[in-house]
């Protein structure tokens, strides 16, 4: 929520995708509130959080979407409007991987062009259950031209990375628009 007074140059929404349990929820709640919880139904029901950051002297509010808990039935309306996208697997979970490119699918189908992309590997903390090489996704990136980053949620690691990217590379593509 805005605070009375609060002056915002732009509102950029973001919307997280990738199959249940990857940890979409965690990655949201460690950038917006900067916590963790092992209870996965934490945030069951929250639409949106935001954030409000500081880019090239803007203030920048980042209104970020999550499926909370119906990955299933993501439809048009969670991607209308949404500059940038955070396309998580779970580096611990193949399938998640693997389904990546169907999820690319339909945010193509759906969202904006210029949208912006990035490719998260969550769970990093967790690199004896590795199954997803670093290699693997970084190719898959390069090939579909998106960012990519791995990232724990548990351990704070890149989580403000990811979401920083993202957002600066929209306010260069937005403010370009307005010179
Ligand atoms: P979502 O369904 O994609 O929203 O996934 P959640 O955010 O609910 O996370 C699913 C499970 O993975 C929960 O038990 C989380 O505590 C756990 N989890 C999420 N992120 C991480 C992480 O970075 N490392 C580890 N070890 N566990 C995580
Ligand atoms: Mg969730």
């Amino acid at each position: 929520m805005a605070r009375a007074g609060e002056k915002v140059d732009y509102v950029f929404k973001v919307v997280l995708i990738g199959d249940s349990a990857v940890g979409k929820s965690q990655i949201l709640a460690r950038f917006a509130r900067n916590e963790f919880s092992l209870d996965s139904k934490a945030t069951i029901g929250v639409e949106f959080q935001t954030r409000t950051l500081v880019i090239d002297h803007r203030s920048v509010k980042a209104q970020i979407w999550d499926t909370a808990g119906q990955e299933r039935a993501v439809t048009s309306a969670y991607y209308r409007g949404a500059l940038g996208a955070l396309l998580v697997y779970d580096i611990t979970r193949r399938q998640s991987f693997d389904h990546i490119p169907r999820w690319l699918d339909e945010l193509r189908a759906h969202a904006d062009k210029n949208i912006v992309i990035m490719l998260v590997g969550n769970k990093s903390d967790l690199e004896e259950q590795r199954a997803v090489s670093t290699e693997d996704a970084k190719e898959f990136a390069e090939k579909e031209n998106l960012f990519f980053l791995e990232t724990s949620a548990l351990q704070a690691t890149n989580v403000e990375s990811a979401f920083q990217t993202v957002l600066t590379e929209i306010f260069k593509i937005h403010s370009k628009k307005n010179m």
